[in-house]
């Protein structure tokens, strides 16, 4: 998977998270409102039930109440005429007939609209009838006998079972178990109807057992369309009417009467009120718009969080990127490297291609950076950056690593040929000339090689492996590449030894120091030493400084190495009042803030003659952070130290150094003194250089004087001092005592017999 599908594969599982986390938000609020809206419905419709229910069951009530007090209605109409005295009079009294006729039967029948009117006389025998303004048939009488005399044997205080009687007025006194009136719903010939009595005159002697019983006055009034539609505009009944055996509307509400023995008298129907619906129908309304606006919320929510996921999904990327990549070139940075080293390997592992890991060190990066300046460091990057992209193939990783340092993960196979000539490309690439802000620069590269193959360890293993064959690359010369074979682990340990060793020996005092010899332009007048740091290994014998020096700056140790190398020499320089005592200073050292300090205590603690000490430094001591350095040399100035350039014409050699930095002496390199007699040019800069220290009013010493020619060129030229085997190798303090001693002695000698001695 290429390392953009990671990212992509990685965003897709942030925006997943953001749909969860937006779902595990609105999914329990959508819940609690549908529940709620939910429950506000349903007590809505339950609540429209019970006021459906309850208005059928008022309504019923109400209903039965009308037709109650219709009976009694019926009952006050005819108790108007059976109570008067002129009732008793013409029917009790003497029954007058045409009496009855006018002042009952037509009286009730044309103003109170009564169907029928029958009066009883004290035996239950019909004295008078009118049916519908008619006298009554003998079989209308028979039928109707049937329903009214048990209502008149009630009366009389024979119980008939007329629990439903609408009315029941007792006798009074006398009479307790008798009633004067009594109304009651029945069927009448077929139809319900009201049958309401009235006894007529006192009702004390009204058991038809007593000779004298009262005559009883009976009227039916059917209960008919015209009563039920008084009743139905009065209760506001909506098609109210009497139902027979046919199917009724299941939604309609019946009433059906019946006597008490549960025979049926009528049923009526009547469609019911609904205040329900109204109910639900004045909720509706309230709920749509809460539903809606809820349904708004939750979108406007999720639109918000969808955004707000997407801006923060893509913040999340782009922190991502930033944390994953380089900002100068926009290369993956290490900790995405890294990634991408564990993935590789893991690969290999699972059976895929072996892979090569390049570990690249820019050569001199370091200096175009100090010298040219940061932005142009910067630009220099980034051109080294597109070069190895277009170097590499598309699915090669390029990683900086940090400063200088580049790394590729290629999966090219284990080809050793293949994996040289694609390192090869890679130096190629990175050497060629860059032209950057108007300068031509040339940097190289060192490649160390490590191969990922099913057998190497973990990512600290593989760039261990790497780190060691780009160590023996910088060591082999630069501008090269080594793959790593397990003989590197061995130098590496040898390394680590040595580095041991080398802490022992520098607590211990194990190091000496030995003097070489600097003299006077004619070579005759030794006028100082350069203390020069010797190592004679218990196990491995002498160890030249350019190895254990770099060792020590390697691990750290180079500072104690130095401030030890100082205080001897500043020790053994007081046997020599006139000479100068020069003791190199490494650029580590030279750097540390309190290198000054550290100079100043170790004169005072040895008492030595700061005039007398000279501090050789190199031209990398100036390259970095310039002030500093300059600062630490004006103080050391202050003290009444020398400072000498050391090693001139190997480094930068820049004048402007010469000119801005309080040099005092200039040391010609030894390389150019060695090529003196060989090659002009070298002659001709050695003179060009000279005349230039001395221009600056500096000393100029030559080191490295091997032959008698070298010392007459180089007097000739104009140096002050000369240095080299020619007037002696580096010699232990004592010898340098000895020499001091016998001056007269001691001859310039030609280099091989020096070397020989
Ligand atoms: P350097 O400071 O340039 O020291 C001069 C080197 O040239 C010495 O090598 C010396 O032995 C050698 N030399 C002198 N005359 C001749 C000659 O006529 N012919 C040849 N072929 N060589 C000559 P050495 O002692 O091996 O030191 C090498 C370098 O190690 C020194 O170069 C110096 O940079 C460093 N070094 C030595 N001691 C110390 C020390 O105590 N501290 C630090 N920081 N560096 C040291
Ligand atoms: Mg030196
Ligand atoms: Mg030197």
């Amino acid at each position: 998977m290429t390392a953009l599908a990671r990212f992509r594969r990685s965003e897709e599982r942030q925006y997943t998270t953001w749909d969860r986390a937006r779902l595990s938000v609105v999914v329990p609020i959508g819940v609690i409102v549908v529940v709620a809206i939910a429950c506000i419905v349903v007590t809505a419709l339950s609540s429209a039930r019970r006021a459906d229910a309850d208005a059928v069951a008022h309504e019923r009530q109400m209903f039965a109440q009308a037709v109650k007090a219709y009976g009694e209605r019926v009952l006050r109409e005819l108790d108007s005429v059976g109570s008067s005295d002129a009732a008793q009079r013409n029917i009790r009294t003497r029954f007058d007939q045409d009496w009855v006729g006018q002042n009952v039967g037509l009286w009730l029948a044309t103003f109170f609209n009564h169907n029928a009117v029958v009066v009883f006389d004290g035996n239950d025998g019909p004295v008078y009838s009118l049916v519908d303004r008619q006298p009554a048939t003998a079989a209308w009488l028979e039928t109707a006998k049937a329903v009214l005399l048990p209502l008149v044997d009630s009366m009389r205080g024979q119980d008939t079972g007329f629990s439903d009687v609408l009315r029941r007025d007792s006798a009074g006194p006398g009479g307790e178990d008798s009633q004067a009136r009594a109304a009651v719903i029945r069927k009448v010939v077929g139809r319900p109807a009201v049958i309401a009595a009235v006894a007529v005159g006192p009702v004390a002697r009204l058991r038809p057992t007593d000779k004298a019983g009262a005559p009883i006055i009976v009227t039916v009034k059917y209960i008919d369309g015209d009563v039920l539609s008084g009743i139905a505009g009065r209760l506001q009944l909506k098609n109210l009417r009497q139902i027979g055996q046919g199917p009724v509307p299941t939604e309609d509400s019946v009433y059906a009467l019946a006597t008490p023995s549960g025979a049926p008298i009528a049923a009526f129907a009547w469609t019911p009120r609904q205040p329900g619906a109204e109910i639900v129908a004045s909720v509706v309304p309230y709920v749509a718009v809460a539903f809606s606006g809820f349904a708004l919320l939750a979108a406007f929510v999720l639109r918000y969080m969808r955004r707000t996921a997407a801006a923060i999904a893509a913040g999340e990327s782009r922190l991502r990127h930033l944390a994953m990549h380089d900002p100068l070139c926009g290369l993956p940075n290490r900790i995405f490297f890294s990634e991408r080293l564990e993935a590789a390997i893991e690969e290999v592992r699972a059976g895929s291609r072996r892979a090569v890991l390049f570990y690249i060190d820019l050569d001199h990066f370091k200096d175009v950076n100090d010298t040219l300046g940061h932005p142009t460091g910067d630009e220099l990057i980034r051109n080294v950056t597109l070069r190895l992209t277009h170097t590499l193939r598309g699915n090669d990783l390029v990683a900086r690593l940090g400063g200088d340092e580049f790394a590729v993960i290629s999966s090219i196979g284990d080809d050793p040929d293949k994996t040289m000539s694609m390192a090869q490309r890679i130096i190629a690439a990175i050497a060629a000339p860059y032209a950057i802000n108007g300068q031509n620069i040339v940097i190289g590269a060192s490649i160390g090689i490590a191969v990922i193959d099913k057998t190497c360890g973990g990512t600290a293993d593989i760039m261990r492996y790497a780190d060691m064959a780009l160590y023996r690359a910088k060591n082999e010369g630069r501008n090269r590449a080594c793959i790593y074979d397990a003989a590197m682990d061995a130098d590496l340990s040898k390394r680590k030894l040595l580095e041991g060793d080398l802490r022992d020996a520098i607590e211990n005092d194990g190091l000496q120091i030995h003097y070489q010899p600097i003299v006077n332009k004619n070579g005759e007048a030794t006028v100082g030493v350069e203390a020069l740091c010797r190592w004679t290994h218990p196990v491995r014998g002498e160890i030249g400084p350019t190895e254990f020096i770099a060792a020590a700056e390697q691990s750290g140790l180079i500072i104690e190495l130095g401030a030890w190398v100082l205080r001897r020499a500043c020790l053994d320089g007081k046997a020599w009042p006139d000479l100068t005592v020069a003791v190199n200073v490494s650029p580590l050292q030279f750097r540390r803030t309190d290198f000054v300090d550290m100079v100043e205590r170790t004169l005072k603690e040895t008492q030595f003659d700061p005039a007398r000490l000279e501090i050789e430094i190199t031209e990398s001591v100036l390259l970095g952070n310039v002030d500093t350095a300059e600062a630490a040399m004006r103080r050391l100035k202050a003290l009444g130290v020398t400072l000498a350039l050391d090693d001139f014409g190997t480094g930068y050699s820049s004048l402007l150094y010469l000119r801005s930095y309080p040099f005092d002496k200039l040391k010609i390199d030894r390389s150019f003194v060695r090529s003196i007699e060989k090659a002009a040019d070298a002659a001709a800069i050695v003179h060009a250089v000279i005349s230039l220290g001395r221009g600056l009013g500096m000393k100029v010493t030559a080191e490295g004087v091997e032959t008698a020619d070298q010392q007459l060129f180089l007097r000739a030229a104009g140096v002050h001092f000369m240095q080299g085997y020619r007037f002696g190798k580096a010699m232990t303090a004592g010898e340098i005592t000895a020499r001091l001693d016998a001056p007269d002695q001691r001859q310039p000698v030609d280099a091989p017999q020096a070397l020989a001695s």
